[in-house]
């Protein structure tokens, strides 16, 4: 035998071995835990005259006919015989060894659904074997499980089968941790791969069984004792402990800003200064709805890292919104005396070697940028505060990345991360129990609420009347066209579907408003170009800006006070929500029109309805998991909703509620158990949970 973790002798895979590869399936636990999504009954035998029609049965009888036919459509076709009746199988697709396995006087066991045919009673295509009087029946009922094409149900099915046999299951958790009404690991996925013939289907498909409730609350408690493991894992980390000192240039940003700080802004800020000034790394999320101001948040903890000797990165997800931060934090910044680099993709050469330099030398104080700060060819001198907007914009692996990164000092510099979509208290507990929020709970003062229409396409000339109304008293208009690849507009990116939409409709409206500037922006167009164009629109110098989502998130002109959103139908609510928070950010009364193509799915009518009804962010968040599930807070193309395969957080409230009691005590008196625990739940995964 060789060693369990020698390497085997290369053979090639075969395409189920590669199939099964892909679906995750490498180690026997993950075959045990690879659940079927329904069940065949085999267990039972259906005489033919009992069988209705449309149900699926199974029928078993002697051979008395097989020939093929061949008037018409070719096909073979086999007549069964048992004690009550008769039967035609029709098979349309067959081989010779097929055929010849239903010869005439064979004992076949069949199963399909039941139809009146022209001959009466009939299958097509049933599933058949060759069996005799004394081939036993299965005594459990016949799992079918989630497969791809490559991957035949048959060999899933032995090798689920066989990894079950392998597979430790052995009990981890001590007596008293599994809730007293649930199996024991072994004997749940034991049922649940062969339940009797005489289970209840309908607790098995609504997961309501016992065996059911028993692989949740394992998953649920692997979650929660991964997520407080890396939260006591961050506890023993050191960070800069920064403190702002008196009279530094935190105190002097507070001193020339042209606004005095909301309630809510004050409030956390101060929350913020408490973590940086401790010796661990921070690790909070700055949550406050579209508007509420969370830019000057970000410069004001920047402030606190500088006046203590240390740098900070500010990272957005595109470049417009980078490149607003860059020149909003410059003016208020450059004035006190900082130095300030800008990094993106499009920081190309010579520019962007002086960046580089800039950083690592520490000469720069603050560093803004997108994606392209965490590549591993930026270094700092000394980082002690790393920022990220919209962080839901910004996958896992890439948050990990970060920390990765910056872990290559001795000490981990503070994390703060900024969402406009705020996190439903289920997920916070969960997905995000790793992670202190603040939430800015106040808009700043002066702002009326946004008035939200939703009109059908048809309506479009009156609302292209109302836009040239609104140009005429100097209001300013943003009209948005989906465009589906767009979301994540950044280097690298697939190339849109069609950008016709937005072409057409800036032509229309260049046509429709004569004599005022109409403005085009897609993620297409090249950085200079997009950040002319913003420029234009910023200055007042367009009075129309039609654009794609590149808009999405964040930009800020306050004079904005009309958003048109065509195919509104086509986005997701978190989505509209952030487009909407683009009008409403001065003083003028705003209005978000949504104009929508028919017919609408009920999902699509629910969405435009609670845009409609609420402005607030929290209350759409809600909605929006409840539509689509968690995946979208995650941040999580890259990660996937997988992380957690079977419990869902809507329904299982009660057994998260127990993981998360339990989690401390197992992992405070039986390290051991809670480790392995993990480890055979989350695999892989688990480095994954800490992003
Ligand atoms: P978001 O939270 O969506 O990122 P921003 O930081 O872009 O919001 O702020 C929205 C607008 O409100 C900006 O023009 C900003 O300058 C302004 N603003 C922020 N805080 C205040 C305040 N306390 N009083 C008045 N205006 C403010
Ligand atoms: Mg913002």
């Amino acid at each position: 035998m060789p060693e369990a973790n020698s390497k085997p002798v290369s053979k090639p895979k075969s395409a189920p071995q590669k199939a099964l590869e892909k679906l995750g399936l490498l180690r026997d636990i993950d075959l045990a835990l690879h659940l079927p999504l329904r069940y065949e009954d085999e267990t039972r035998i259906t005489p033919i005259a009992q069988a209705h029609e449309g149900q699926a049965v199974q029928c078993e009888g002697l051979v008395s006919e097989s020939h093929v036919d061949l008037r018409g459509r070719r096909q073979l076709l086999v007549k069964l015989e048992d004690a009550s009746g008769e039967l035609l199988l029709r098979f349309i697709h067959f081989y010779p060894a097929q055929q010849k396995s239903m010869a005439v006087g064979q004992r076949l066991r069949v199963r399909g659904e039941l139809r009146h045919g022209f001959f009466g009673r009939e299958m097509v295509h049933p599933t058949f074997k060759a069996v005799d009087e004394n081939t036993p029946l299965p005594s459990a009922l016949s799992p079918v499980y989630p497969t791809s094409a490559s991957l035949p149900q048959a060999y899933l099915r032995r090798a689920v089968t066989s990894a079950l046999q392998r597979a430790a299951l052995e009990e981890l958790l001590p007596a008293g941790v599994v809730p007293p009404q649930l199996p024991p690991l072994r004997e749940a996925l034991m049922f649940l791969h062969h339940p009797p013939p005489q289970a209840r289907l309908g607790t098995l498909e609504d997961q309501s069984h016992p065996a059911w409730q028993r692989l949740k609350f394992d998953e649920l408690l692997a979650q929660q004792l991964s997520q407080l493991q890396s939260q006591r894992e961050r506890a023993r980390l050191q960070a800069p402990a920064l403190n702002a000192s008196r009279g530094g240039i935190h105190e002097q940003l507070l001193a020339v800003l042209p606004f005095a700080l909301t309630n809510a802004q004050r409030r956390v800020c101060e929350e913020i200064a408490g973590d940086l000034a401790r010796p661990q790394p921070m690790h909070r999320l700055l949550q406050g709805d579209v508007g509420s101001g969370k830019t000057v948040v970000a410069a004001l903890a920047a402030t606190v890292a500088i006046d203590a000797g240390w740098q900070c990165a500010l990272m957005a997800p595109t470049e417009i919104l980078a490149e607003q931060h860059f020149k909003k934090l410059l003016s208020w910044l450059e004035p006190l005396g900082l130095q300030v680099a800008w990094l993106t993709g499009s920081v190309k050469g010579k520019a962007r070697q002086k960046m580089l330099d800039a950083a690592a030398s520490g000469e720069a104080q603050l560093v803004i940028g997108t994606h392209a700060v965490i590549e591993e060819k930026v270094r700092f001198a000394r980082l002690g505060l790393a920022i990220i907007d919209e962080q839901h914009r910004f996958g896992v692996a890439q948050r990990l990345a970060l920390r990765q990164k910056l872990a290559s000092m001795e000490l981990e510099p503070h994390l703060l991360m900024m969402s406009a979509t705020p996190i439903p208290r289920t997920l916070a507990m969960t997905y995000f129990a790793d992670l202190d929020v603040s939430t800015i709970d106040e808009l700043p003062p002066g702002r009326t609420a946004i008035v939200t229409k939703v009109f059908a396409d048809g309506k479009r000339l009156n609302v292209i009347e109302k836009i040239q109304a609104e140009v005429a008293r100097g209001a300013q208009v943003y009209w948005v066209c989906p465009l589906i690849e767009e979301s994540s507009a950044e280097e690298g990116a697939p190339p849109p579907l069609d950008l016709s939409n937005v072409i057409e409709t800036h032509a229309e409206l260049t046509e429709a408003l004569a004599g005022f500037g109409v403005g085009l922006l897609h993620g297409r167009m090249a950085a200079a170009e997009k950040a002319a164009v913003m420029a234009q629109f910023s200055a007042g110098s367009l009075s129309v800006l039609v654009a794609t989502t590149v808009i999405e998130v964040g930009v800020d002109v306050p004079n904005a006070s009309l958003m048109v959103i065509e195919h509104a139908e086509r986005f997701g609510l978190s989505q509209l929500h952030q487009l909407r928070g683009r009008v409403g950010r001065g003083s003028a009364a705003s209005v978000c029109v949504l104009l929508y193509s028919g017919p609408l799915s009920a999902t699509g009518k629910a969405r435009l309805k609670a845009m409609a009804e609420t402005n607030d962010g929290f209350e759409i968040a809600r909605l929006d998991l409840e539509i689509r599930g968690p995946g979208e807070f995650m941040g999580a193309r890259q990660s996937g909703a997988e992380l957690l395969r079977f419990a869902d957080l809507q329904q299982d409230g009660l057994l998260l509620q127990a993981a998360r009691r339990l989690a401390p005590q197992l992992l405070d008196r039986h390290p051991d158990a809670a480790r392995r625990h993990v480890v055979r739940w989350l695999g892989s995964k688990a480095e994954f949970l800490k992003a």
